[in-house]
């Protein structure tokens, strides 16, 4: 990767950015040109506060034990359901500083300074993965210390149960989850396609592996990629008639997925947003892909780093 950071004036050492998804927890050792040196990760954090708590230590210390240069710092993306004191707690126990923001801000934090939506006034970021999270740059400012949820936007009145209590949101129909459900419905019922032979031999139906059985061409799993796609693509049309957006960047783990996935939402954008908007729109994926997340934990811990020698 090309170097793309060149901040203050602060000399070397790397930081240690943490993306902590609902099935991946990824650590990657960062330098200020956002090249990473090391990664370490855990497949399926645990659920548990306190496990995850030795999780997430263990993985920033493997980074930094990997690591030939000096480590400063740590920055942390935690999505909305944990609290704070999470930081302070990792804080201690790494002795190093820790800055954490939203997970799905700090993936627009790297695709808004060096990525997808560099320069743009007005844009949206989706993260689709387990669930689906959100982020804003609204007048060329990225939005902070709100809470974005895109993912409960409801766009289907009679639409599957969600998590948050609510029924037919977006997250219930594109998210990666949603893409796996909908790869089993069609497992079920197309056994003569691959995604029907993965099912009948015991393979558990996740996006991932529809995504994967979509690439290598099987008919059913493209259909369901296509069809989560068109479902996204009401959603984003929703968004760009309500926010005006000039870009949509779309990251997460579905992003591998790739325009089969997102072709099918541009047409559903072209159809049903507003004239003016659909035009103006482009819907792209995150330039980091599903490091992302990692990237803008990155960047944050080195803003703040900044910050705090400036403070000193
Ligand atoms: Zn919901």
């Amino acid at each position: 990767m090309e170097a793309v950071y060149s901040g203050s004036a602060m000399p070397g050492g790397c930081v240690i950015g943490v993306d902590l998804g609902g099935t991946k927890l990824l650590a990657g050792v960062v330098d200020r040109d956002l090249v990473v040196h090391h990664r370490a990760s855990r497949r399926s954090p645990s659920a548990d506060a306190e496990e995850l708590l030795s999780q997430v230590v263990s993985t920033v210390v493997e980074a930094r034990d990997a690591s030939e240069t000096d480590v400063l710092a740590v920055g942390f993306g935690i999505p909305s359901s944990l609290d704070v004191s999470f930081r302070d707690v990792i804080a201690e126990r790494v002795g190093m500083p820790v800055f954490a923001g939203g997970a799905a801000t700090l993936a627009m934090l790297a695709e808004h300074r060096y990525g997808a939506a560099r320069g743009a006034s007005d844009a949206v970021l989706l993260t689709l993965g387990a669930g689906i999270g959100g982020a804003l740059v609204v007048g060329g400012r990225l939005v902070t210390g709100t809470a974005v949820s895109p993912g409960h936007m409801v766009v289907d009145l009679d639409g599957p149960p969600c998590a948050c209590g609510s029924s037919g949101c977006l997250e219930t129909l594109a998210s990666g989850s949603a893409l796996g459900r909908e790869g089993a419905r069609v497992a079920r019922a197309a056994s003569d396609s691959a995604l029907g032979a993965a099912l009948e031999a015991g393979r558990s139906i996740t996006g991932a592996l529809v995504t994967e059985l979509a690439h290598d061409g099987d008919r059913a799993a493209r259909d369901v990629v296509a069809l989560v796609g068109m479902r996204l693509g009401v959603g984003i049309a929703n968004l760009v008639n309500l926010l005006g957006s000039s870009v949509v960047v779309i990251g997460g783990g579905m992003v591998a997925a790739g325009d089969m996935l997102l072709e099918p939402a541009r047409t559903v954008v072209r159809e049903r947003a507003l004239p003016g908007s659909r035009e103006a729109v482009s819907i792209v994926p995150a330039r980091f892909g599903e490091e992302a997340g990692m990237l803008g934990a990155a960047l944050l811990a080195f803003d703040g780093l900044g910050s705090a020698a400036a403070a000193a």
